[in-house]
């Protein structure tokens, strides 16, 4: 996914550096307007994802600007930011189709949650209907394929049914993927996912899964190496969460690296804990883009066109991981690589789950 851009309109250009500079720094991209007929013209040829809307503005106001934005399009959500603070204001506000309303003086952490929290919701709409759309392209992949394979039948040569069962393979496993996200995730938002914890053992999760990936990078000549210290204790996690959480990092290592590339698996004890890192030396992520990784749906523009994928898999990991209170961080370099590292505190174990009658 492209970097998110921010439109700021504001007839204070004191005001819209501040908000400017915030936000750059926050990872958006942003054009500014100092007036409404500016800020028609920016909707039309700068094509933001959300706005960020003074009122009182030489030419159009703000409200008409909202109005006539409203009426063509839903998609751009607008925060009104303006020294009009009475009631009736904002009423007004929200009834020309403001998504938020914020009166100055404001802080400009608030701001930046508020557009954050829009730019969510809007991925989160939008992630639904790209799985949909994913869904029945893969379904029609599928069925395709399969049709010719039943048409062609045995006079089809040898070379050519291993074409189209790879194809078929490779769309029903990605369809599979794609479905058990959207299950976990459905599951996560709705309070349901079970996250009983027991004693797990960091080493022996990241290891195998990491051996199961051996053969998918062998076939692009990336190379898996592990080093694990086998001393290092267990953890209190649940073990489906943590091989989810293993398999999303090593595959995304695998899948976002280049021919000849080396994923690194290590477990370490670190600490008072355990610290497993997965390191490769591929494709690496945009610096302006490492902030809003983890965020759902969320794909660097360095990947998105020429790879498979949903932009869910480290949303869910993070989410994952912070329900069993370990971290995860990242370093990257466009071009070099990147390390995520996960760690596990030392926690006490759930007894109950040792067997102590008195838990
Ligand atoms: P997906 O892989 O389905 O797009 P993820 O949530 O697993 O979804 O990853 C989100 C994005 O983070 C990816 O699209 C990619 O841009 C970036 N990313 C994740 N891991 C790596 C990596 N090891 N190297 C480079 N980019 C990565």
């Amino acid at each position: 996914m492209r970097r998110e851009k921010v439109l700021i309109v504001d007839d204070e250009p004191d005001l819209l550096d501040l908000i400017d500079f915030n936000l750059t720094r926050n990872g958006f991209l942003t054009s500014s307007a100092l007036d409404g007929h500016e800020a028609v013209a920016k909707l039309e040829s700068f094509e933001p994802d959300i706005m960020v809307l003074d009122l009182m503005l030489p030419g159009l106001d703000g409200w008409e600007v909202c109005r006539q934005l409203k009426q063509k399009t839903r998609d751009i959500p607008v925060i009104m930011l303006t020294a009009k603070g009475m009631p009736e204001d904002k009423v007004k506000g929200f009834e020309f189709g403001a998504d938020e309303y914020i009166t100055k003086p404001f802080n400009v952490k608030e701001l930046i949650i508020r557009v954050e929290n829009l730019l969510d919701k809007k991925r989160g709409k939008e992630v639904n209907e790209f799985l949909i759309h994913e869904m029945a392209n893969n379904l029609y992949v599928i069925g395709s394929y399969s049709e010719m394979l039943s048409e062609e039948g045995a006079s089809a040569d040898k070379e050519k049914q291993a074409t189209y069962l790879n194809q078929i393979i490779r769309h029903a496993a990605y369809a599979s993927e794609l479905i058990s996200g959207m299950g976990t995730l459905m599951k996560i938002e709705s309070g349901e996912f079970s996250m009983a914890q027991d004693r797990c053992d960091v080493v022996e999760i990241a290891e195998s899964v990491a051996k199961s990936y051996k053969a998918v990078a062998a076939q692009k000549n990336v190379g898996i190496n592990i080093a694990v210290d086998r001393s290092a204790p267990q953890v209190n996690a649940n073990r489906a969460a943590l091989r989810q959480v293993f398999a999303n990092l090593i595959g995304n290592a695998v899948k976002y690296s280049g021919e000849h590339a080396t994923v690194e698996v290590c477990v370490l004890q670190a600490l008072d804990g355990v610290l497993a890192v997965v390191k490769d030396n591929g494709w690496g992520i945009p610096a302006a883009q490492l902030p809003h990784i983890f965020k759902k749906g969320y794909r660097a523009d360095n990947v998105a066109t020429n790879t498979c994928g949903s932009g869910l898999g480290l949303y869910i990991s993070k989410t994952l991981l912070d329900k069993m209170g370990a971290a995860i961080t990242v370093e990257s370099v466009e071009g070099e690589g990147s390390t995520f590292a996960v760690f596990f505190g030392a926690k006490p174990f759930n007894e109950a789950s040792d067997g102590d009658p008195c838990a």
